[in-house]
């Protein structure tokens, strides 16, 4: 099983910031199944999913425990092929056992929309009380920013046409046309890119924190510089989450019943349809079967 993500649908239509390789490629940046042939500790039927980084494990980023950020590696799926297919290889160390209380579209979900939003939340300095503002709430990492920052102890407030968001436990949900001019939140998550930077710098609480990680409306917006320093703000970065990450996000997972909303199912060599309605509807995750 697959999920159709952000990361694929820039791949497909040639929209990436990364070096795509090999060419011809196959795409799937999240992928769960199960183990073919017993290996190590693993046993053939094993249910398993990829934690998506390649790395080498003796870079200095690799040494320091950020193999997310290896110098010598990449994103799986990016840097190599994906999980759009009826089997795949990858290394052991790549293999996480999914437990039994996750289903297999919960697992789907977890090693980009669950993981992206859980480093973005721990490099924000998330805590107990304080108030979060959720641009694209109703998005792959959306609806993990808003159940994470519930279990966190804040205050979650939704950006998203999607009142189903409120399922998630976002305390408000917020048209971005209309979130009140004097709404001020601690932390402001912006994965949407440029056509919501001002607004979500409008919204940043004195001392808040910005935490940015998607591009899809565009790269490049304007800053001011003396907001930043004036109000001391901090404007954090995240990208995907390393391996103990990925595991703490499997144990929250499992102990607080993390949950997607599922959109739509296609057969994977329906995958042609499966793109067509991620980009017509975002009303919850589109995701590829593979029953063979
Ligand atoms: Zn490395």
């Amino acid at each position: 099983m697959s999920g159709l993500n952000p990361i694929d649908y820039g791949i497909i239509n040639g929209r990436v910031i990364y070096n795509v390789t090999p060419m011809p490629h196959i795409p799937g940046a999240e992928a769960v199944g199960v183990v073919m042939k017993d290996h190590g500790t693993f046993r053939e039927g094993d249910r398993v999913i990829i934690y998506n980084r390649v790395y080498d494990g003796t870079c200095p980023k690799c040494l320091g425990g950020n193999e997310h950020l290896c110098i010598n590696g990449g994103i799986w799926s990016v840097v190599s092929n994906g999980g759009y297919s009826e089997m795949v290889s990858v290394k052991a160390v790549n293999l996480f056992p999914i437990p039994k209380g996750i289903s297999n579209e919960v697992a789907v979900s977890l090693p980009v929309g669950a993981l992206t939003a859980y480093r973005a939340l721990k490099r924000a300095s998330s805590g107990a009380g304080k108030k979060l503002l959720v641009y694209g709430a109703s998005g792959n990492t959306g609806i993990f920013l808003t159940q994470l920052g519930n279990i966190m102890g804040m205050e979650v407030y939704g950006v998203t046409r999607k009142t189903w968001t409120r399922d998630f436990g976002a305390h408000t949900i917020y048209d971005a046309e209309n979130i009140p001019s004097d709404f001020k939140a601690d932390i402001v998550v912006n994965s949407i890119g440029s056509g919501f930077w001002n607004s979500a710098m409008s919204h940043l609480d004195i001392s808040g924190t910005l935490v940015t990680f998607g591009v899809q409306t565009g790269k490049e917006a304007t800053i001011d510089i003396s907001q930043i320093y004036s109000r001391e703000y901090s404007i954090v970065g995240s990208t995907g989450g390393t391996r103990k990450d990925f595991h703490e996000v499997m144990e929250i997972a499992e102990k607080f019943k993390l949950k997607v909303r599922v959109s739509d199912r296609f057969q994977l060599g329906d995958y042609a349809r499966a793109l067509k309605r991620y980009e017509e509807i975002r009303d919850g995750r589109v995701i590829l079967l593979n029953n063979r």
